[in-house]
């Protein structure tokens, strides 16, 4: 690897707080030194207290932010005396160390500190740096680690057996170090764990974690065992898309792990042709179960995958009862055991699977995956892979202060780790369905006829795709890049039409009437003929039928869209008997005069309100209870109808009007 050091943004940092924030940068910038909050770095500086005296600081990385994105803020400021006297002490406790950790900052409000910020104390250079580099793990992750780890970096570097990391760590590291000739060293190798190099300023400790991991990459690569490398395992270039049975196999595969979770999942499949060569190694069952490349992977990813095979709620509930034995053999009755459903599997010959309760998740899931499907790979060309044993990676998982991060998440969203699919999403109604319903926590497949869906749903969680309903297989290829992307299909909001203007029944073409039928009526048994298969296999699944008050209250020259949507609605009722039984809920919609529709353009206003001699206003309001209905307000109606109020509702029929007196 090469350094990414800068001479001209070096320069301008103005102390050495702001280098740390650079190079910590250039280190968390890199998917092959630390991924995802992995690692710390930590900087030694004087600041003046309340009293004008200057303090001997430690700014050492703040818990829950980021090398790759970290700023000032984000180092917490610890008092050095302290720490340096914590180091002293026979025991402590990670509770009482985290305590007085924080007790020890000279500012209340920053981040809790590093639990490593003991062992960057003791550390006698300004600037300590600690990656969990990919190259630096697997070459020790071997049988030989120890001797492979001497032999790469030499007599300048230290290298230690594993202890857990926090005050036994940095009490070991004292104690080894005690006698130790400090400038001799560049740097301290944990095995199964990482690296640290340090040096009294930024840019030779930032260099000496490069030429370091670089050895460690050319200790690999002597041996033919640097490759494939993480970012081969990203799908590249167009797929062929993923087809029925592995499909609907998916689908089953993240049922089963949501149940087993106790919360929705998304699944996210990686077909890359490497993954699947990895999936499909005839020696995989040897190696691939055994553990993770670095200690705290393990908070995400658990200590192993699953084998996903023919029956998938089968896998997991052996993967789950596994998991429970591990617990069980390993817990001293203090701990809670987590939920027991895998956060990734391996499917032979299909690719590597990610579950997570949002795009977030999967992708820490995913970064970890990628990186210890070659890591793995690499350590069995060096004899064998042989990461942290059983017991360590539970005393990790486990862990009190690593369970605390995971506490700190706040409450999940109502809809977090459901599937939505929303038809006629560029506009109006269906527009603000797929908004709310990602408001709330889905992600939302946003389908609509207007390519400009692609540029109103781009963020996280949105999958737009251009699709013209009436087509039988565009939708079903919807409905299954659907599930290929997320993993199923819990919510179907079926809601795409057409409002032809009004025309009485004997001036309406036969070619207007089909095109008519076709759009408002017969599009919807296409969508959800496509959509049951995967709807049977989702959580709390619901279709929600965009119907209309002319069901209940047909008005004159509206025969083709009361006669469309009386026949949805029909649709719609026989939906609810059939799918009942098999677990699918299906409720309708009435709106009426909804006006922030594309359709209801200012003009198109005024002609109506004048028409019946009234204001815009007085016309918008023209309901029970004079008050303007909006999309918004059928989209909360869609919400409630998707979630727990409608659990035990079917075949429903809902106005959204503000009270019709032809209906009530
Ligand atoms: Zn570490």
């Amino acid at each position: 690897m090469k350094s990414l050091w800068n001479e001209k943004e070096a320069a301008r940092c103005q102390d050495d707080l702001a280098l740390r924030v650079y190079t910590s940068r250039l280190i968390g910038g890199d998917p092959a030194l630390v991924l995802h909050g992995g690692g710390n770095t930590s900087v030694k500086a004087q600041a003046v207290n309340l009293f004008g005296e200057k303090e001997e600081i430690l700014y050492v990385k703040g818990s829950g932010w980021d090398l790759a994105t970290i700023e000032a803020p984000g180092f917490a400021p610890v008092r050095l005396g302290t720490l340096k006297r914590m180091a002293e002490l026979e025991t402590l406790s990670d509770s009482d160390m985290v305590k007085n950790q924080r007790a020890a900052m000279i500012d209340p409000s920053a981040p809790s500190p590093s639990v490593e910020a003991i062992l960057h104390a003791i550390i006698p250079f300004r600037f300590v740096d600690h990656t969990h580099a990919d190259a630096v793990v697997t070459l020790t992750n071997t049988r030989d680690g120890l001797a492979r780890a001497q032999k790469a970096f030499g007599k300048r570097v230290l290298v230690l057996p594993y202890l857990m990391p926090g005050f036994v760590l940095a009490r070991q590291i004292r104690q080894e170090t005690r006698d130790v000739n400090w400038p001799s060293l560049e740097g301290i190798v944990l095995l199964n764990h990482g690296i640290f190099t340090f040096a009294d300023d930024a840019r030779t400790s930032y260099e000496r974690m490069v030429e370091l991991v670089t050895r460690a990459e050319e200790a690999l690569a002597a041996q033919g065992a640097f490759s494939p490398r993480p970012q081969e395992l990203s799908p590249s270039g167009p797929q062929t898309p993923m087809r029925g049975e592995d499909l609907l196999a998916l689908a089953r595969m993240r049922k089963a792990v949501s149940t087993c979770a106790k919360v929705p999942q998304l699944a996210r499949i990686n077909r890359s042709e490497k993954t699947i060569e990895y999936t499909l190694r005839p020696d995989l069952r040897d190696f691939c179960f055994k553990g993770t490349l670095t200690p705290d992977h393990v908070i995400s990813t658990k200590p192993q995958p699953m084998l996903a095979e023919e029956n998938p709620a089968g896998c997991v509930e052996a993967y789950a009862a596994e998991y429970q034995a591990y617990f069980e053999r390993n817990a001293d009755g203090g701990q809670v055991m987590l939920d027991p459903a895998p956060r990734w599997a391996v499917w032979p010959g299909k690719g590597t699977v990610a579950f997570g309760p949002n795009g977030g998740r999967l992708r820490v899931i995913e970064d970890i995956n990628r990186h210890t499907v070659c890591g793995s790979q690499w350590s069995q060309k060096l004899g064998g892979w042989e990461p942290l044993s059983e017991k360590d990676l539970f005393a990790l998982e486990y862990w009190e202060l690593e369970q605390a991060k995971l506490k700190r998440s706040a409450g999940a969203p109502e809809f977090e780790g459901k599937v939505a699919l929303v038809t006629g999403a560029a506009s109006g109604i269906g527009r603000m369905c797929a908004q709310e319903l990602r408001n709330r926590g889905a992600s939302v497949c946003a389908l609509d006829i207007n390519p400009e869906i692609r540029s109103i749903f781009k963020g996280d969680g949105f999958f737009p795709l251009v699709c013209d309903v009436t087509s039988v297989d565009a939708l079903n290829e919807a409905v299954a890049r659907t599930v290929e992307t997320f993993g199923g299909l819990d919510i179907l909001v079926t809601n795409a039409g057409a409002f032809p203007s009004g025309r009485e029944i004997d001036q309406i073409g036969s070619e207007d009437w089909k095109k008519g039928i076709e759009i408002n009526l017969s599009s919807h048994q296409y969508l959800m003929k496509a959509a049951i298969p995967f709807l049977r296999e989702g959580i709390d699944p619901a279709i929600i039928v965009i119907a209309s008050k002319n069901v209940p209250a047909p008005g004159p020259g509206a025969g083709l869209y009361s006669a469309a949507k009386a026949g949805l609605t029909q649709l719609a009722r026989v939906a609810a008997l059939e799918l009942g039984p098999k677990g699918v809920r299906v409720n309708v919609v009435h709106p009426n005069a909804v006006f922030d529709t594309a359709i209801w353009t200012d003009s198109v206003l005024k002609d109506r309100a004048e028409k019946y001699g009234l204001t815009v206003d007085e016309y918008k309001r023209n309901n029970v209870m004079k008050t303007e209905v909006t999309s918004k307000d059928v989209a909360r109606m869609v919400c409630a109808m998707a979630g727990p109020v409608f659990g035990r509702t079917t075949g429903a029929q809902v106005p959204v009007d503000g009270g019709n007196d032809r209906v009530i």
